[in-house]
C-alpha cells in the first residue's frame, strides 16, 4: 500500500481502512517519510504537527470500533493562514511570529467533525500576497516537478504537499487564484468555491470581498467530498449562503472567451494544450461556443485596486499589540507600531499596504476604489449574460507553466499578469476549478499545465460533473 501514497484518493483510503488493509497510522507514517525525504529541499511545510501520529492512532481506534465520519483518519495539510485551535498560524509572516490560534476556523471545525486529521502547516506567500510563494518570510516553495521552479502561489506549500505525496489533500485560500494557479503548476486539482459558499471565519483576511477557502486535491471527486464537508452557512460569517440545492441539470455547453484566450500573451504550448482540451471536451460530447466577456480585459486592473485596498485595511490590525511580534520603538505607542510593522512585514506586503492606503485616501477613494467596484459590477453582468448561453466557461488556468525561481523578482507587474485567468472568478464571485491537463517539456522536465472551468454562482456541482468526466474519473 505504501508505494501508493502519492496516488491514494479519499475513497480508496476509506475503502482500505474499512478492509483493514491500511491504517491511518500507516498512512501518516508514509507521508511523514516523504516529508522527511523531500521537505528540506521543497520547503512545503512550515511545521509538521507533533500530534499527528497520536491523532492517527485515535482515528484508528474509532475505525476499528466502527466509527463513522466521512474523513475519519484522512490526513490533510493546512495553509498557514487558516486557524487550528492551539496551533501556530502565521500567514508566513514574521509579524505573526509566536502567534497561536485560540479557535478553529469553521472549515477546520467541519473537517474535524468528520474525523479528518491535520498533518502540518504549509508555506505560502506572506499574507497570501503572491503567485509564486517567493514572498514567504520563510523562503520559497520549490516545485516538486522541477526544483528550480516555483510551486505557484500563494497556496504553493499546499499544492506541493499534495503533489509530493505527503498529504491526501490540502486546504488553501484563493483571493485571485491562489488555489488554482499553484494547483496548475504542481499538477493537482484546485477548487475555488462560490463567494460565500464556505465560511471565511478563521481565515486570516486578505481581500475580504474576494477571499475564499479552497481545496487542493488529487482528484475532482476528492474536491467534491471535501467541499461537501466544509460548505454551508455559518453564523460567524454573515457573507455565507445556504447550501444551494442542485438544479438537476447536466452541463453541456462550454463557452470560450476567444478574445481572452488567444495566441498573444500565452505560452505557445499552453495555447496548443488548451486547444487540445477543447477537442477532448468535444469528443466527450460537449458543445463549445465562442463567448464575450467584454470587461474581463480590465479584471487585473480592478483586482489590483480592490485587493490592496481591502488588504491594507485588514492588515491594520497587526500593530505589535494584539498579535505576534512586538518591537519597542522607544518613543511611545506610535513608535512601537512603526517599528513592529517595519520589521514584521515583507516587501510585497508593504507595497500593497502603500498602494491600498493611497487608493483609499480621501481624494482618491472615488476615483479608484469606487470606480473599480463599478467596473466589477459590469464584469459580474458579463458573467450573468454569458451564463444565459453557456453552462461553463473554459480558459487555461495560467498563461505559462511554473517559472524559474527569481525570474520575476524585479518585475511585480509581470508576476501580476500570471493571474489574468483566475482573478475574474474572484471578482465575479463564481466558482472555478483547475484540472491538470497536459505538460510542457523543458530541459527534460515535464511541467504540469492546467485548464480552468468556471460555473454560475453556486453551481459547483457542474464543475464536479464536467471535471470528473474530463479527468477520466
Ligand atoms: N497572485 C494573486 C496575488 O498576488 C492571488 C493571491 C491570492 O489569491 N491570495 O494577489
Amino acid at each position: 500500500m505504501e508505494r501508493d501514497t502519492k496516488t491514494l484518493t479519499i475513497d480508496r483510503i476509506r475503502e482500505a481502512f474499512r478492509r483493514g488493509e491500511l491504517s491511518s497510522t500507516e498512512l501518516v507514517q508514509a507521508y511523514l517519510a516523504t516529508i522527511e525525504k523531500e521537505n528540506a529541499s521543497l520547503n512545503a511545510y512550515l511545521e509538521v504537527f507533533d500530534d499527528v501520529l497520536y491523532e492517527a492512532g485515535e482515528a484508528d481506534k474509532k475505525i476499528k470500533s466502527g466509527g463513522d465520519g466521512k474523513l475519519l483518519g484522512v490526513p490533510i495539510a493546512v495553509k498557514d493562514n487558516i486557524l487550528i485551535k492551539g496551533k501556530r498560524a502565521g500567514a508566513a509572516s514574521k509579524i505573526l511570529e509566536g502567534y497561536r490560534a485560540s479557535y478553529d476556523a469553521t472549515a477546520i471545525a467541519r473537517l474535524k467533525a468528520e474525523g479528518a486529521i491535520f498533518i502540518g502547516r504549509t508555506n505560502m506567500d506572506e499574507f497570501a500576497m503572491g503567485g509564486s510563494n517567493e514572498n514567504s518570510a520563510y523562503g520559497p516553495v520549490r516545485n516538486p516537478h522541477d526544483h528550480a521552479r516555483v510551486s505557484g502561489g500563494s497556496s504553493g506549500g499546499s499544492a506541493a504537499a499534495v503533489a509530493m505525496g505527503s498529504a491526501t489533500a490540502a486546504i488553501g485560500s484563493d483571493t485571485g487564484g491562489s488555489v488554482r494557479q499553484p494547483a496548475s503548476y504542481c499538477g493537482v486539482v484546485g477548487l475555488k468555491p462560490t463567494y460565500g459558499a464556505v465560511s471565511r471565519y478563521g481565515l486570516i483576511a486578505m481581500g475580504s470581498s474576494l477571499d475564499q477557502i479552497g481545496l487542493l486535491t488529487r482528484s475532482v471527486k476528492d474536491a467534491e467530498i471535501l467541499f461537501d464537508v466544509i460548505r454551508g452557512s455559518d453564523a460567524l460569517d454573515n457573507t455565507t449562503s445556504l447550501r444551494a440545492a442542485s438544479d438537476g441539470r447536466v452541463p453541456m455547453t462550454i463557452g470560450i472567451p476567444g478574445d481572452l484566450v488567444s495566441e498573444t500573451g500565452l505560452d505557445p504550448i499552453v495555447f496548443k494544450n488548451f486547444n487540445e482540451s477543447v477537442k477532448k471536451l468535444e469528443e466527450l460530447g460537449y458543445k463549445t461556443k465562442d463567448i464575450k466577456l467584454p470587461h474581463a480585459k480590465f479584471a487585473l486592473a480592478m483586482y489590483y485596486i480592490i485587493m490592496p485596498a481591502e488588504a491594507s485595511s485588514n492588515l491594520a490590525r497587526f500593530d505589535g499589540v494584539k498579535y505576534g511580534l512586538h518591537k519597542d520603538g522607544g518613543n511611545g505607542l506610535l513608535s512601537d507600531y512603526l517599528e513592529t510593522r517595519s520589521a514584521g512585514f515583507g516587501k510585497e506586503v508593504k507595497r500593497r499596504i502603500l498602494i491600498g492606503n493611497y487608493i483609499l485616501s480621501a481624494g482618491y477613494y472615488d476615483a479608484y476604489y469606487n470606480k473599480a467596484n463599478m467596473a466589477r459590477e459590469m464584469l459580474r453582468k458579463d458573467f450573468r449574460t454569458a451564463f444565459q448561453e453557456v453552462d461553463l466557461i473554459l480558459t487555461p488556468t495560467a498563461p505559462t507553466p511554473a517559472f524559474v525561481i527569481g525570474e520575476k523578482d524585479n518585475d511585480p507587474l509581470s508576476m501580476y499578469l500570471e493571474d489574468i485567468f483566475t482573478v475574474t472568478a474572484n471578482l465575479a464571485g463564481v466558482p472555478a476549478l483547475s484540472v491538470p491537463f497536459g505538460t510542457k517539456e523543458v530541459g527534460g522536465k515535464k511541467l504540469p499545465l492546467g485548464i480552468q472551468f468556471a460555473a454560475p454562482w453556486n453551481r459547483e456541482e457542474h464543475l464536479f460533473e464536467v471535471g470528473k468526466r474530463f479527468n477520466n474519473e
